[in-house]
């Protein structure tokens, strides 16, 4: 057993309050990433869940035990930072044994231990080198192999791609993924990086200045954010997110964006006319073809297998994918067309998703 369960935890250092009642059930073998902008708290929650940080109120449990006044030693979690911190005076064998070691344990054991976690990294060849004999992604992986060598019941890993140059980002987040799926342990996994989230996580949680957002699958997230924060947090390029009115239309009702373009709203909608509204689409959800809206490119990307285009719709910014190779001129008008069921509507004021009647 080996779930997580965080219960209204709150952490404050003197008066001001870090965290503010998060709680989060963390199913036995899941990945799941703590993901957010800089100082919304991940790295003191997950500290919180390794120990190194006292709780002020609520509690964490780590399978079936309560863990608040558990030493971080007893937990049976192992963490992982972004700085992998190796022992620069001790073999990569030195470094992956060193809690063992520490533990007193059976030499044969050990042995074993580092031998198995030395294998699933491919770190075998490699045993006998210190780390300045290492790449940044070897030494990454030897972090990782101390880990692995305590067997633990959750890792806990906090941005540890962050000093990888963007190559071996990607080629690592693969890594670690795969281990997972052979290990099958619990693992937190905090980053900023929403790509990171996306491509790594069974599920992912979201959070924004000490509270949880929204949580859920990659893609329940980039679906059907609720609020305009996850909406543009979530996606590369961003969410276009534009400033509207509700209006009646043929079919019913539609969005009136500040150029006068009205966007037919998809479904059975039943909201006052002239509510103000935000209205979202993801560029990949625009497209050459009828005559939605009319917009002026300022910046064509092409990126091979797709076409970024930068544009201003009245004085709102759009961005647009496409997937096919254009022509566009900077300044040029272009006529392109919605995929008008896959808008996304917002309160402005609370930030939250409306849906249909
Ligand atoms: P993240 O990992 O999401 O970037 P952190 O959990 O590191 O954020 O920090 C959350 C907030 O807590 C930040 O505003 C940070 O300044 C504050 N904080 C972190 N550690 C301390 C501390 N020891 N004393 C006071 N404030 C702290
Ligand atoms: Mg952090």
């Amino acid at each position: 057993m080996s779930q997580v369960r965080i219960n209204n935890l709150r952490k404050s250092y003197g008066a001001l309050e870090i965290l503010h009642g998060v709680s989060l059930d963390i199913e036995d073998g899941k990945f799941v990433v703590l993901v957010g902008p800089s100082g919304c708290g991940k790295s003191t929650l997950l500290r919180m869940i390794a120990g190194l940080e006292t709780v002020t109120g609520g509690d964490i449990f780590i399978g079936d035990t309560r863990v608040n006044d558990i030493q971080p030693k007893d937990r049976n979690i192992a963490m992982v930072f972004q700085s992998y911190a190796l022992y620069p005076h001790m073999t990569v064998a030195q470094n992956m044994s060193f809690s063992l070691r520490l533990k007193k344990e059976d030499p044969a054991a050990i042995d074993r231990e580092v031998k198995r976690a030395a294998e699933i990294l491919g770190l075998t060849p490699l045993l006998a080198r210190y780390p300045r004999q290492l790449s940044g992604g070897q030494r990454q992986r030897v972090a990782m192999g101390r880990a692995i060598v305590r067997d633990p019941q959750v890792f806990l890993f906090d941005e540890p791609l962050s000093n990888l140059d963007a190559k071996l980002r990607v080629q690592m987040r693969a890594e670690i993924k795969e281990l997972h799926q052979r290990l099958g342990t619990t693992t937190v996994y905090v980053t900023h990086d929403q790509i990171e989230a996306m491509t790594m996580a069974d599920e992912i949680v979201i959070m924004r200045d000490g509270h949880i957002e929204q949580r859920g699958a990659p893609l329940e997230l980039y679906g059907r954010p609720e609020t305009v924060f996850v909406a543009s947090f979530i996606g590369s390029p961003s969410m276009n997110l534009m400033n509207g009115t509700v209006v009646a239309t043929t079919e019913g009702q539609g969005v009136q964006l500040g150029d006068g373009s009205v966007l037919t709203l998809v479904g059975n909608w039943n909201l006052p006319l002239g509510k103000p509204v935000v209205y979202g689409i993801r560029p990949e959800d625009i497209d050459i073809g009828r005559q939605d809206i009319s917009v002026r490119v300022s910046v064509i990307e092409p990126t091979g297998p797709e076409t970024q285009v930068l544009g201003t719709i009245g004085n709102d910014k759009i961005t647009i994918q496409l997937r096919s190779r254009v022509g566009y001129l900077p300044g040029e008008v272009v006529a392109l067309q919605i995929d008008h069921a896959r808008a996304h509507l917002f309160d402005p004021d609370t930030g939250r998703r409306i849906e249909a009647a």
